[in-house]
């Protein structure tokens, strides 16, 4: 279980700067993906460098088991907003570059590297740049390499965003396939209601100026079956829209 206790984030040095995000708690349990929503600059980002030791919170701290979550104990996979891959690296050397990065596994990596690239499409696509690839190719790179270190915490930034709405809902199975082979503990950030419920089982709704959580809401339907076209998908869209409207809205 992840633990976020009293987290608060301050960009400048100075005691009176505004803090990006304040007084954040939050828990994930085992096993689940929890889902941030919420207006642009409300800190969302903040949230998920602190959580991945990217940046030092002012105030707070963040448990993983009643321990300090820590990069140097647990693997973090961390999937940033753009999706980070490395230009001038092909796709094979950029996945096969994540499990490198973080200490490497043994040789039969390879294979496995080929099998999951096999799974999502992308085999053929291994000796391609990611200028040559799509957005939702470039999206499936970046989701290969990430699950192949077997996190044990996932990290996600806005990760379908850039996307169309069709590839978007595409992306949004082949995660959830990909997840549930792992079932990682994981915090997912998106700006999408739909996205939100479509995913996360638990919501947290974050609100700016400063960013904190406004609320967060238990939503057992995540992930299940026919879901998009299940009547209490749109109302829980309904009212969840609603909600975000009465904070003041969204972009
Ligand atoms: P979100 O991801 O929800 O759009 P961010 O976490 O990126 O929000 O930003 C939260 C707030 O912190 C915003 O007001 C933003 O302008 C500010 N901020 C983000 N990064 C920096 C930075 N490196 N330096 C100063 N302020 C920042
Ligand atoms: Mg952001």
């Amino acid at each position: 279980m992840i633990e976020i206790r009293n987290l608060s984030v301050r960009y400048g040095a100075n005691q009176n700067d505004r803090e990006a995000i304040s007084n954040v708690h939050l828990t994930v349990p085992d096993g689940t993906v929890c889902a941030v929503i919420g207006p642009s600059g409300c800190g969302k980002s903040t949230l998920l460098k602190a959580v991945a030791g990217i940046l030092t919170p002012n105030e707070g701290e963040i448990l993983m088991d009643g321990k300090p979550l820590s990069p140097k104990v647990q693997s973090i996979g961390f999937m940033p907003q753009s999706y980070g891959l490395m230009p001038w690296r092909t796709a094979m050397e950029n996945i096969r570059l994540g499990i490198r990065i973080k200490g490497g596994r043994s040789k039969d990596s390879e294979e496995e590297i080929l099998s999951l690239m096999e799974r999502l499409g992308i085999a053929e696509l291994r000796d391609r740049y990611p200028r040559e690839l799509s957005g939702g190719q470039q999206q499936r790179v970046a989701l290969a390499r990430v699950f192949l270190l077997r996190p044990d915490v996932l990290l996600m930034d806005e990760p379908f965003s850039a996307l169309d709405a069709i590839t978007r809902e595409d992306m949004q199975e082949v995660f959830l396939a990909l997840w549930h082979s792992l079932k990682v503990t994981t915090l997912l950030v998106t700006h999408y209601v739909e996205e939100a419920l479509y995913l996360g089982e638990r919501i947290v709704l974050m609100q700016a100026s400063p960013g904190r959580i406004a609320e967060v809401m238990e939503n057992p339907l995540a992930g299940s079956e026919g879901l998009r076209a299940n009547p209490a998908f749109f109302e829980k869209g309904r009212q969840l829209r609603e909600k975000i409207k009465q904070m003041g809205g969204y972009r």
